[in-house]
């Protein structure tokens, strides 16, 4: 699942790089500063990848995962706008004030 090289034997964590625009494995990873995502996180982004939305809106996620997938959508979006979005900020103003 890494995009710089193959696949490791066995299933891992690993980061993600906006600029690589995917996941990274963890030898790649190594030094780099990039957003880990652990193993059950990145078995939701498979499902996400792989089911549409009256399946995925059915979806229930821990915290922990939930904030890994936002966190890594938000620095891809501003990675490839290359500026903050206004709207992601509104939205987690919400979120924050809604709780
Ligand atoms: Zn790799």
């Amino acid at each position: 699942m890494c995009a710089l090289r193959p696949p490791p034997p066995e299933p891992t964590d690993h980061a993600f790089s906006p600029a690589e625009g995917g996941l990274i494995c963890p030898p790649c990873a190594s030094g780099a500063e990039l957003l880990p995502l652990a193993l059950p996180t990145l078995k939701v982004w498979r499902f996400l990848l792989g089911e549409t939305w009256p399946t995925v809106r059915r979806l229930r996620l821990d915290a922990h995962t939930h904030r890994q997938l936002t966190t890594c959508l938000h620095l891809y979006t501003t990675y490839l706008l290359e500026r903050e979005l206004r709207s992601a900020q509104f939205l987690r103003e919400i979120l924050t004030h809604s709780r």
